[in-house]
């Protein structure tokens, strides 16, 4: 019997609901699609290392903006194993609001606007993707769950953070292999 929840779906399986305009998502051992709301835009992303880098909630002012919500669930891969199977996607950069200064652009389906992914001048070669745009969503309970949440400092007070997650104040990223030490 196929699950009809999130929460009631076995989590050694795939689970992908409907959750836009697109239907051909899938996950495999490896190698997972993210899709834009409209479907437009695809993209293959690697589950494990060496693609897969890092996953992590990020409370930032500027996190809180961009996602239009109150904290934005980021993971990172590297580019040489991020697959474009679709779409066009719209670029939109600046450095105003991100601590380091460096200069961070943004990548959106021109269709639906939804941000597939960030890249910063100070963390070259890597994107930073989004859990939510993720087609299985068991996912982003399993291989993508967050391993850390920064910018607690900028938490809203309604939400007490990820449980079991390490806590860091601002920054949990401070050498410049890791997500910068820009606001990401
Ligand atoms: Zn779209
Ligand atoms: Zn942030």
């Amino acid at each position: 019997m196929s699950a009809t929840t999130t929460a009631a779906s076995d989590k050694t399986k795939s689970y992908i609901p409907l959750a836009g305009g697109a239907s051909d998502g899938w996950s495999k051992e490896d190698e997972a699609t993210a899709t834009c709301f409209c479907g437009a835009v695809q993209l293959a992303f690697p589950t494990q290392g060496p693609g897969f880098i890092d996953s992590f909630i990020c409370n930032c002012t500027d996190c809180r903006k961009i996602t239009a919500s109150m904290f934005a669930s980021n993971f990172v891969v590297a580019d040489t194993h991020l697959t474009h199977i679709r779409g066009e996607l719209k670029t939109f950069a600046q450095s105003r609001t991100i601590a380091s200064g460096g200069l961070m652009t943004n990548y959106f389906c021109p269709n639906c606007g939804t941000l597939m992914y960030r890249r910063g001048s100070g963390f070259p070669g890597h994107s930073i993707m989004r859990i939510g745009t993720v087609d299985d969503f068991n996912l982003h309970e399993t291989k993508l769950f967050p391993r850390v949440e920064q910018f607690t400092k900028d938490r809203v007070s309604w939400f007490k953070g990820v449980e079991g997650v390490r806590q860091v104040e601002g920054s949990a990223y401070s050498s410049k292999k890791t997500p910068s030490s820009s606001k990401v």
